[in-house]
């Protein structure tokens, strides 16, 4: 066999992908390329603790890859090519050709749709905006975030965690934590009471300047540091490609993680959207390595000469840090609806904890265990 294999992203749905892909692989011939933009991986989940001044471990990606036969690139992709079944790179080989493709390049922060937001705003969706937002935090008196999403209230406790001096003020445009349960959203508003944070829910930000945000309403927020933290946007290139993408141009796949336009390209992670009985499945790291690994799997069945797995998509719970020591875990349904079931305080933050121990664990093995999401 002489297939080639490419990978774009090394996030937890590339790289799970391309080492379980390897595994599966390993002695038939196959060859394995994994593209990144750095030479790292990024342990996003932990981003908000990057930015709040705390120190992440350091995660070469050769050596997460050691010992598997998965060539690292280490480039950014420009491009892709369905047709010619090439990538394009912006150094160095510049051109890769695959038989197989699998796209995993995640999502960055949604710019804000507010005047002056790109200008004045800072967001913590890459290791990259995260220092840079840390150094800021680390000078500020008032940090405003502006998003009430999961994202929003772990920076936001983050922040007032670790500098409990500092002034912490969370806008959100609808509910805190919408689609939690009662109870989880209860005990996030104690955290927030407990930790001093000013809570603004319903609440419309109208412009961005440097001086902090100016809301619909037309009350002005003082803040020397705002964070948009509402949402995140894949990028475009499965959609400049011509491969079948939703609205918001994650790629459009099948039960078995492969893209519906073109067979030979398998989707996972942030950027594919696989469905779930008409509804596209959650950006999470929850979603992404288990979805990276069924498509590793996916990967060698079809080169081996086997059907392609069907993901099964299942979840559990959703765990919200507030803080090092308090956190919520949401235990949902399998269709991801939320139970009014909830863990709370340091058994939950321990247990968050040890679940982001146990993804870096899976980065580093990819053993042949079953993925459960
Ligand atoms: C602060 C924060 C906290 C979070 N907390 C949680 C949580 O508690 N639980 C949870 O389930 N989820 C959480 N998430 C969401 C989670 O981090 C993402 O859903 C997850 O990282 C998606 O995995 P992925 O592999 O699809 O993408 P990513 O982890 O984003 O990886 C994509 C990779 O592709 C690379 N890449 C992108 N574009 C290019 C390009 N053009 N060329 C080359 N390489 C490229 C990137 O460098 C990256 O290495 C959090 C996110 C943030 C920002």
């Amino acid at each position: 066999m002489k297939d080639r294999i490419v990978v774009l992203g090394a996030g937890y749905a590339g790289l799970g992908a391309a080492k379980r892909a390897a595994r599966r692989l390993r002695g038939t011939g196959a060859r394995m390329t994994l593209v990144n933009a750095s030479d790292r991986f990024v342990e996003r989940v932990r981003l908000h603790q990057l930015a709040a001044g705390q120190r992440l471990p350091d995660l070469p990606l050769a050596t997460l890859l050691e010992g598997t036969g998965v060539e690292l690139v280490v480039a950014r992709v420009t491009g892709i090519d369905p047709e010619a079944r090439t990538v394009r790179l912006d150094t160095p080989p510049y051109t890769l050709h695959y038989d197989v493709l699998v796209y995993a390049l995640g999502s960055g922060a949604e710019p804000a749709a507010v005047p002056g937001a790109r200008e004045h705003a800072y967001s913590l969706t890459t290791a990259d905006e995260a220092v840079r937002l840390g150094r800021r935090v680390a000078r500020a008196q008032r940090v405003t975030v502006v998003g009430g999403g999961l994202t929003g209230i772990e920076a936001a406790t983050e922040f007032a965690f670790t500098r409990p001096g500092l002034r912490v003020e969370l806008l959100s445009a609808g509910l805190v934590g919408e689609g939690l349960s009662v109870r989880a959203r209860r005990h996030i508003h104690r955290a927030f009471a407990r930790m001093g944070i000013d809570v603004r829910e319903h609440t419309q930000v109208a412009k961005i300047d440097p001086d902090g945000a100016l809301l619909e309403s037309g009350d002005e927020l003082r803040a020397d540091t705002v964070v948009w933290a509402a949402g995140f946007r894949v990028p475009e290139l499965a959609a400049q490609a011509g491969l079948a993408t939703d609205r918001h141009g994650r790629m459009l796949v099948d039960r078995a993680l492969r893209s519906v336009s073109h067979p030979d390209v398998f989707a996972a992670g942030d950027a594919a959207a696989a469905d779930r009985s008409g509804r596209p499945t959650r950006m999470a790291c929850q979603t992404g390595l288990p979805m990276g690994m069924y498509a590793g799997e996916a990967v060698a069945d079809l080169l081996t000469g086997r059907e392609p797995r069907r993901a099964l998509f299942r979840y559990v719970w959703q765990n919200i840090s507030l803080g090092r020591h308090d956190a919520v875990t949401q235990f949902t349904r399998p269709d991801d609806t939320s139970l009014e079931t909830v863990m709370t305080g340091r058994p939950s933050a321990a247990f968050k904890e040890a679940i982001l121990r146990g993804t870096v664990w899976a980065m580093r093995h990819s053993g042949p265990y079953r993925p459960i999401m």
